[in-house]
């Protein structure tokens, strides 16, 4: 094969195995077999290799590696974290010493000049403020002020102790155990930054999301229009060939465009790479936006999908209001045994429950924008 298909392989490969990771545990995947490869690649495959692995090393090597393998699956490792950032630093190394030099061009207008280096400096300022900021860590010295952000719906949240931390639990906050802390206004725990995402940096981790696509889109348009001006300046575009019966063709432009592929293959490659990566990160982002905007966090969105899955089992039963001044919901609901058959009075459908961090799409956009200090 080619360096270009190689490298076309190499790209696709990875991309489907971060796919696969990415949305192996969603509620639209889970079921299907990219739920099946991704129960496989960290539970299935998990298994064999330990077996395997304990016959072959010996007990001692096995304890040895599988310390590794755990510390690269499941530990706190800046192993994605480099990676994003070894691919941003390649990325940016091809194009200043193969796409700056052509910069500006017959179709790369001269602001390009002063927006590209702008553009690079942000995406790495966007990525250093996402990985080093405060998700929002609780410790004693600010729980009392944290507990006072949300109220408890007593639905997802109710009020209890973290038994890590030792410390009040406040709504909407998770233990995070790779960050060994408990994190307000919890997200998730993103391995691309080595960090939570909290209640302090949800808007940090949005502008390296919005700054990566940017990045990643931009490039793209920067080398096609590159290519396009090597193509008119070589004369490619009229370019024509005769076949054997002695037919004029002219070579269409898509074949132009492989030619150009294959005479600039690094190049090719990062526009290859800059738009899969530009793709893949806009459809999370806006999957992210949308949760955010209902007022829903990723954390939420899981807990929600459970209540989902008690309702249509009948087992999300309504019980009288308990003696609780925060029980803002008319109801308040427990998980219970379907057997019982002293509960009644089962929920039919969500839309009975009310989300009450929801506060319209305004109000959930400043909150996640100007957060209530803690
Ligand atoms: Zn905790
Ligand atoms: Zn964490």
């Amino acid at each position: 094969m080619a360096p270009l298909e190689w490298a076309l392989l190499i790209l696709i490969t990875f991309f489907s195995f971060v796919f696969v990771l990415l949305m192996g545990p969603s509620r639209r995947f889970r079921d299907g077999p990219i739920g099946k490869l991704y129960r496989f690649l960290t539970h299935d495959a998990s298994v064999t290799f330990r077996t395997h692995a304990r016959r072959l090393l010996g007990t001692g090597n096995y304890e040895y590696l599988a310390r590794i393998y755990d510390w690269v699956l499941f530990g706190r490792n800046p192993l994605a974290q480099t990676l994003y950032l070894t691919l941003l630093t390649i990325g940016v190394v091809i194009f200043l010493m193969y796409g700056w030099p052509e910069v500006p061009g017959p179709y790369v207008h001269w602001f390009n000049v002063y927006t590209i280096p702008p553009t690079i400096l942000f995406t790495y300022a966007a990525f250093a403020r996402a990985c080093f900021s405060d998700p929002g860590v609780i410790d004693e010295t600010n729980v009392q002020k944290a507990c006072e952000v949300y109220d408890y719906d007593h639905l997802i949240f109710h009020p209890k102790d973290c038994a890590t931390c030792k410390i009040q639990k406040p709504a909407r906050s998770k233990h995070c155990s790779l960050c060994g802390s408990c994190i307000a206004k919890h997200d998730h725990h993103c391995i691309w930054v080595n960090n939570c995402v909290g209640q302090k940096n949800h808007k940090y981790f949005l502008l390296f999301l919005f700054a990566t696509i940017f990045i990643a889109f931009y490039a793209t348009v920067v080398i096609v229009l590159i290519f396009l001006g090597k193509i008119h300046e070589q004369g490619l575009h009229n370019f024509h060939y005769t076949n054997q019966a002695g037919r004029t063709y002219k070579v269409p432009m898509y074949k132009v465009f492989i030619y150009m592929l294959h005479k600039n293959v690094l190049l090719g490659s990062l526009a290859i790479l800059a738009v899969l990566t530009g793709m893949i990160v806009l459809f999370f982002t806006l999957g992210h936006v949308l949760t955010i905007l209902n007022g829903i966090t990723t954390n939420e969105g899981l807990k929600w999908e459970d209540i989902d899955g008690l309702i249509r089992q009948g087992r999300l039963i309504r019980n009288k209001p308990k003696d609780d001044p925060l029980a803002r919901q008319a109801i308040i609901v427990d998980k219970v045994d379907p057997t019982n058959a002293d509960q009644s009075d089962p929920v039919q459908s969500l839309e009975e429950l009310e989300n009450i961090y929801d506060r319209g799409v305004w109000g959930n956009l400043m909150d996640l924008l100007f957060p209530q200090p803690i």
